[in-house]
């Protein structure tokens, strides 16, 4: 059993992350989210009914399990408590006992939300497609060193020194850039008592309880948010997010900066989507596209661009998650299909390429597809590797091939138990 693992997105993000760190955290202690903030979304079906959670670790519904909002996290006071109350409203106990939040972290702010939907406005055609959470303004302040972290609800004067400066600073850029409205005292008082107080039982010295399980040798799964290509420094800039999503950064991230990673499951769809701006060069337009969403189910997501899977991008992916074994996800929603698309290689300035490009060469890419035998089958109830029909078999083993790293986990279902471990 390996003490330290990660479970990371490949591609775009949507992988199914959340469906294999609810799968895995049976076997594990604790789990921590070390980056990012709440614009992303893991859905989780279980005994509790299904979850849409986009602040905290998706190991919540386990009751053995600790769950760790780490430093690297934008904590959004507001979605996180809400997500708190509606989850415990569902019968799930969360409690300071597990769920710890990093005195480090720092918290994503009212203005950040507004500061990010002024900025798309004002870029108009131009707009990255954020989520409007204000994780960009979030990032780049904390870097500014212009937040406030957590733990300073503790230090009731010096919190609120530090927010009132802030606050007079913020609405420098709001009504001077943007011509927007200024963020009162009284509002912002009134948002720290709603938001934060409440978390205050939550809020710790995370790095030394982390240190402690490290010691009591207890077993640790981070949990990473989207996918390597929207990794800020390794993804496609500026379609990126604003924060390191790999799994070398999750140590950092979570708080426990020496620890060693034993074992990075990059989590990897059978086709791909993409939410938001930048280049996909593996999309599928028009009729090819909408046969695609029908017989992906994801015909009702028309904000989701889809394509078939990009074995450029996933080869990339895994190089830069540093992957050291596969979950590939969703293989059951191909069955349908009676050919599958793939994309095997990028076609740039004449060339065929196996290489993922520049992000300034991306525009230029065009995908060179072949097509797989589908295996026109249900496979959604079968758990043996053996049982899967051949042609799904040869798919698996193709992709595998081609992304050099072990596929061990086939997910054929979004339930907890709808999968072939290899
Ligand atoms: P994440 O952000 O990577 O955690 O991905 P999401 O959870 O947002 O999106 C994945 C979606 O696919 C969710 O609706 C899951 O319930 C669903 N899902 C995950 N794995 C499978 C699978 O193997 N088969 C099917 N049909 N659905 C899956």
């Amino acid at each position: 059993m390996n003490a330290c693992t990660a479970i990371v997105g490949i591609n775009w993000g949507d992988e199914g992350k959340g469906r294999m760190v609810d799968l895995m955290t049976e076997a594990y202690d604790v789990v921590i989210r070390y980056q990012g903030g709440a614009n992303a979304g893991h859905t989780v079906i279980n005994q509790f009914g299904e979850f849409e959670i986009h602040a905290l670790p998706s190991g919540v519904f386990r009751k053995e399990v600790v769950n760790v909002i780490g430093n690297g996290v934008a904590l959004d006071p507001e979605m996180l408590l809400k997500e708190i109350r509606t989850i415990q409203e569902k019968g799930v106990a969360i409690t300071p006992d597990n769920l710890k939040i990093s005195d480090r972290a720092s918290l994503l702010l009212p203005w950040h939300r507004k500061q990010d939907e002024l900025e798309e406005l004002r870029l108009g055609a131009k707009q990255y497609g954020s989520s409007r959470l204000g994780i960009a303004p979030f990032y780049s302040d904390k870097y500014q060193k212009k937040t406030v972290l957590a733990g300073e609800l503790f230090y009731p004067d010096y919190f609120h020194r530090d927010l009132e400066a802030l606050r007079q600073w913020k609405n420098l850029v709001l009504t001077g850039v943007y011509g927007a409205d200024p963020v009162t005292e009284e509002e912002l008082e009134a948002w720290v008592q709603e938001y934060c107080e409440p978390l205050k039982p939550y809020i710790t010295d995370t790095s030394s309880f982390l240190q402690k399980a490290k010691d009591d040798n207890k077993r640790i799964l981070f949990e990473g948010q989207m996918g390597a290509l929207r990794d800020l420094d390794f993804g496609v800039y500026p379609y990126t997010t604003s924060s390191n999503v790999l799994a070398s950064y999750a140590p950092v991230g979570a708080g426990m900066p020496g620890v060693e990673i034993d074992r990075v499951i990059g989590v990897v769809k059978a086709y791909s989507t993409c939410v938001g701006k930048g280049h996909f060069v593996c999309e599928l337009e028009g009729e090819e596209a909408e046969k695609m969403r029908i017989a992906t189910g994801e015909k009702e997501k028309l904000h989701h661009r889809i394509g078939p899977m990009d074995l450029v991008a996933t080869r990339y992916g895994v190089k830069v998650q540093a992957a050291t074994e596969i979950a590939l996800t969703k293989l059951d929603v191909l069955s349908d299909m009676e050919e599958i698309p793939v994309c095997v290689r990028y076609r740039l300035n004449g060339e065929e390429t196996d290489e993922f490009p520049f992000p300034a060469a991306l525009p230029e890419a065009k995908p060179v597809i072949e097509y797989f035998e589908g295996w026109m089958q249900d496979v959604s109830g079968i758990r043996r590797w053996e049982d899967l029909p051949k042609a799904a078999r040869d798919y698996v083993e193709f992709v595998e091939k081609q992304i050099g790293c072990f596929i061990k986990y086939v997910s054929v279902g979004p339930e907890r138990d709808s999968v072939i471990i290899r």
